[in-house]
């Protein structure tokens, strides 16, 4: 069995060190120490295809840790698809890979998550959440404002300026 045995789609002519420096020349460290991985799709975020029709991830695996095991996935423990650090890489059953997800794909009120396009993760603020806590904000806001121009609101304003200052308002 050759290292590369496992890795499907991949150009006939690559050998180990071949394939290992061709994915060294397509990968850039991010700051969460991920190696992100540039293949033939442009979006991040994603898993990529890289040296034929080869996964990236599963490539990596194979030249940098190896051997892959027929029945199991590689996973990323860093939740990041298109990073191929060695150390971020395992071997799981697919039934793991789906329950070790870091990151949830919606957001605890159940919206859908963004990817940062910058790091490939998603977003840890959900804007729709954003959007709606706002909404809720200026909406107590208004009701404030009205309660505060009623007879009543403005005879506690009277009362807080009063204790405040120890004056009438006026004098
Ligand atoms: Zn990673
Ligand atoms: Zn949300």
């Amino acid at each position: 069995m050759g290292v590369l045995d496992g890795v499907t789609g991949l150009s006939r002519h690559f050998t180990p060190e071949s394939l290992a420096e061709h994915l060294l020349s397509r990968a850039t460290p991010n700051p969460d120490g991920c190696l992100i991985v540039r293949g033939y799709g442009s979006q991040r975020g994603v898993h990529q295809k890289i040296a034929g029709r080869a996964w990236a991830h599963i490539a990596a695996y194979a030249v940098f840790v190896g051997p892959l095991e027929p029945g199991l996935q590689v996973d990323h423990t860093c939740g990041v698809k298109d990073c191929i650090e060695p150390t971020h890489l395992r071997l799981a059953t697919h039934a793991e890979n789906c329950r070790s997800r870091t990151q949830p794909d919606t957001c605890r009120n159940g919206h859908p998550r963004e990817v940062n396009p910058a790091t490939g993760r998603y977003r840890r603020v959900c804007r729709a959440c954003n959007a709606d806590a706002q909404r809720r904000w200026r909406v107590r806001e208004a009701e404030e404002r009205r309660l505060s121009q009623t007879p009543e609101g403005i005879a506690a304003a009277v009362e807080r300026y009063r204790s405040v200052s120890g004056r009438d308002p006026g004098r």
